[in-house]
């Protein structure tokens, strides 16, 4: 054996934020890590809604783990305030327009093409949504000055397990090292390190939504707002600018994602629906095009826009959904977004990632000698993300079942907030929080289960009266009333929901 082998308690392969917050969090409580990443900051990366529960688990991260600049990043206000120089946007709720093609957007005094759910009360406490090439290089920024071990532009090339050690083979450029390590967490964001080391594959099969997306940054795009107005649409009502939020254009192909941030840049991308082979085939550009030529707002937007330096290109991806076959074995684990991957609507990757660190944090904190208690709690810990990832899937398959229909999409979308409320408000409580968006309350399954074959039956009729509609709705509105305490598909509403949030 090489003599000169460093020794960890804990390896982590990646850099993004999931790698970082778990090394920090660590390493200040107690452990010795180091942190293999193959690419170096900063770099650009996708992913950058964040949500309310985001933001409430960073406090909670920064408050038990002793990192207090953490929670800085949990609201605009005092991320500009203390990080003026890590790029963000403010993002005050989720905004939906439903556009058809041909056919430029309109609405009516009832909101009937919009939706907006306001997520925060003001642009102070407001949520964010994060330019991750600067989030990530700040988090990397605070690797280092803690003294945590870290090897960018490196590769890990090989791994032998013995005696309940890890010995990883690794390259940087032109030289090779060997560490080894007690446990080993993968935070790259794929499955291909898992399948490389321990030849357990990510799969598609089994997931109901079936996505894809096509997006860039660009630069200069107009204020959907000021469009709006040049329609003599009223903006009176709204519980926010939608131009400060995650705002959806809701089409009949998939949706498009828009995320400001607060220096001239938009992060944007079309999510479509994979079934439509002939979009799919296309190229990046090619479809930037389609989708551009064949709604005029969208037009009217995009026209205006330069690509950005980072990334430079409009990006293609494959097929979104993708989930590994176990998300541990002996001596590693797999962080959320490395474990797996259903689609960016309703945003829910950033907090599902932060839920999962937490969880990760609190099993190793609590076996620390890494021996059987911990395989237990990480096979209950392997069950809760299996019904997580579950759970989004069909919340999200239901959206794309219904993006011809708005009000059914809107109806629809009303679990995910539920379900949301239910579990923020279990957070707010301080009651124990298990599963994510309470992935594994028995009411949540029964809702979610049967509100989906509906929609699936409905959807497929030749055609939807406004009965079917409203009965849809109805239905939807009595299921969630126990917990639904913003309001939501209550008729004077008119689809603006001004509060959903308690004050966080
Ligand atoms: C198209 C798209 C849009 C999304 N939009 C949103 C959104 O709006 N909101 C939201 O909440 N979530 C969104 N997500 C999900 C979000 O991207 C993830 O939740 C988030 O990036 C997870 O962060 P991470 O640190 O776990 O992984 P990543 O951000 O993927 O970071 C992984 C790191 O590991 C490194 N790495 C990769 N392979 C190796 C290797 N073999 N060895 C060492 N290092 C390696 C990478 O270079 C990278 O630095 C989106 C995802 C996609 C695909």
């Amino acid at each position: 054996m090489n003599n000169n082998l460093k020794h960890y308690d804990i390896i982590i392969a990646g850099s993004g934020f999931s790698g970082t917050i778990t090394a920090l969090a660590l390493h200040n409580s107690g452990f010795n890590i180091c942190i293999v990443e193959k690419g170096k900051h900063p770099r650009f990366a996708i992913g950058e809604s964040s949500t309310p529960i985001a933001d409430m688990i960073l406090r909670s991260l920064s408050q038990k783990y002793n990192l207090p600049w953490l929670s800085d990043f949990s609201r605009y206000g005092s991320w500009q305030q203390s990080h003026p120089e890590v790029v963000c946007g403010i993002k005050r709720g989720f905004s939906y327009f439903k556009h058809h093609p041909e056919k430029e957007f309109s609405t009516n005094a009832n909101h009937d093409n919009e939706l907006l759910v306001a997520a925060s009360v003001n642009d102070t406490m407001s949520d964010t949504n994060w330019l991750r090439s600067d989030v990530d290089s700040f988090l990397v920024n605070k690797v280092k000055e803690y003294d945590i071990d870290y090897f960018d532009c490196t590769e890990i090339t090989g791994a032998i397990r013995e005696n309940k050690k890890w010995f990883f083979d690794i390259q940087r450029e032109e030289n090779a090292m060997c560490i080894s390590g007690n446990f080993f967490i993968d935070a790259t964001g794929s499955g291909k390190l898992v399948d490389k080391l321990f030849s357990v594959q990510s799969v598609t099969a089994g997931f109901l939504t079936n996505s894809f997306a096509v997006f860039s940054h660009v630069e200069d795009l107009p204020r959907w707002t000021d469009i709006l107005h040049s329609k003599n649409i009223p903006t009176e009502e709204y519980p926010y600018d939608p131009d400060n939020s995650a705002l959806h254009h809701v089409l009949d192909e998939g949706w498009i994602w828009v995320l400001r941030f607060n220096n001239n840049r938009t992060s944007w991308g079309f999510t479509l629906n994979g079934d439509n082979s002939t979009l799919y085939k296309m190229s990046a550009s090619d479809i930037w095009n389609v989708m551009k030529n064949k709604y005029p707002d969208i037009k009217d937007l995009l026209n205006k826009v330069s690509i950005s330096s980072q990334p430079g290109t409009i990006v293609h991806t494959g097929r979104l959904q993708r989930k590994l076959g176990k998300c541990f074995g002996d001596g590693w684990i797999a962080m959320p977004h490395t474990f797996g991957f259903v689609d960016p609507l309703f945003s829910s990757g950033i907090a599902w990632s932060l839920a999962g660190i937490e969880r990760i944090l609190e099993i190793v904190c609590n076996n620390r000698s890494f021996d059987a208690p911990l395989y237990e709690q990480l096979k209950d810990y392997e069950q809760m993300i299996f019904s997580e990832i579950g759970l989004i899937d069909m919340l999200i398959a239901g959206c794309y079942q219904s993006m011809r229909h708005f009000p059914l999409f809107n109806a629809w979308s009303m679990l995910y907030f539920t379900f949301t409320i239910m579990y923020e408000q279990r957070r707010l409580k301080n009651l124990p929080v298990k599963c994510f968006l309470e992935a594994d309350k028995a009411e949540v399954q029964n809702m979610i289960q049967t509100t989906y074959k509906e929609i699936l039956n409905l959807t497929t009729q030749k055609t939807i009266s406004k009965q079917d509609i409203k009965v849809f709705t109805d239905k939807i509105r009595d299921r969630i009333q126990p917990y639904n305490i913003a309001g939501l598909l209550q008729p004077s509403s008119k689809n603006m929901y001004h509060h959903t949030v308690a004050m966080l």
